[in-house]
């Protein structure tokens, strides 16, 4: 099982201000954001499924402003701070951004992105797999998967040299403090950080004894909670070969991508009449 992402699964403007009329959500004109737009994802359309958190819960989320969009390119800006102003245009009710598991945050990213008109593409940059060059190649939003979570039920619990290991999904407040432990790109870390019921050094000690079978399941589990982008396969400009591309990279997600098709020109007039 996989999702695509589509834009046909958000809520539009009228929607949110009918719920925010009947007092459901915070009011889009209280917080002097000029009445920006809210949407809303179901929980059931997220990557997790929402399965962790409570019921009731509810996401709304912001399209990206220009603000933003200048906030994230500024020179000085690192990934804690994309997650940040990412974070900033997230909504929840019911639990906090910092409950939302990692694959549903960089799913949000994404549909913040895609409520901009003019943003169809995200870019990709890596390096091809066949003849090893440079290169740079963009994928539409539409055509990432997403794995679904299909764990029915929490924790994933394996029984390991006498001990029980609990395993939940990686969430955002994990993530972070792995970004600060700069432990955030090293994959041992960062499935170790998905175990909940023992210290991280003990997990770490595990992971660094797991041989034969102990090491399959460990590896059967680490794919197990996974629910984020499947590998798209692009062309490579330069061997021509087809080649599948890792895309679970948060910088090519956290960072909107701007293309424009329309004229900002139109918009704007020159002197006063
Ligand atoms: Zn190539």
């Amino acid at each position: 099982m996989s999702m695509h992402i589509k834009k046909s699964g958000l809520l539009d403007e009228s929607e949110s201000v009918a719920e925010t009329e009947r007092g459901n959500t915070r009011s889009i004109k209280d917080d002097s954001s000029f009445g920006l737009p809210k949407f809303e994802v179901a929980l059931d359309s997220l990557p997790s499924k929402g399965v962790l958190y409570p019921e009731g819960t509810k996401i709304h989320y912001l399209p990206y402003t220009f603000g933003e969009l200048l906030r994230h390119s500024a020179s000085d800006v690192d990934t804690k701070d994309d997650i940040h102003i990412v974070a900033k245009g997230i909504q929840p009710t019911g639990i906090e951004v910092k409950d939302l598991t990692y694959w549903d945050f960089v799913f949000i990213g994404i549909l913040r992105n895609m409520t901009r008109g003019d943003v169809e593409w995200v870019g990709l940059s890596y390096n091809c797999p066949r003849c090893e060059q440079r290169v740079n190649t963009s994928v539409l939003f539409t055509d990432i998967e997403f794995t679904d979570l299909d764990i029915p039920k929490f924790p994933v619990v394996v029984n390991l040299k006498d001990v029980n290991w609990e395993f939940y999904p990686l969430t955002m407040d994990k993530y972070v403090k792995l970004i600060e432990g700069e432990h955030n790109t090293d994959s041992r870390y960062v499935f170790a950080a998905q175990v909940t019921n023992r210290p991280l050094d003990n997990t770490l000690a595990l992971f660094d004894s797991a041989i034969d079978e102990d090491a399959e399941v460990l590896e059967y589990i680490d794919g197990l909670l996974f629910h984020g982008p499947n590998p798209v396969t692009v062309t490579c400009n330069h061997c021509t070969k087809q080649v599948p591309i890792d895309i679970t990279d948060k910088e090519v997600f956290i960072r909107p991508f701007r293309r424009s098709e329309f004229s900002p020109r139109d918009r704007i007039t020159f002197g006063q009449e």
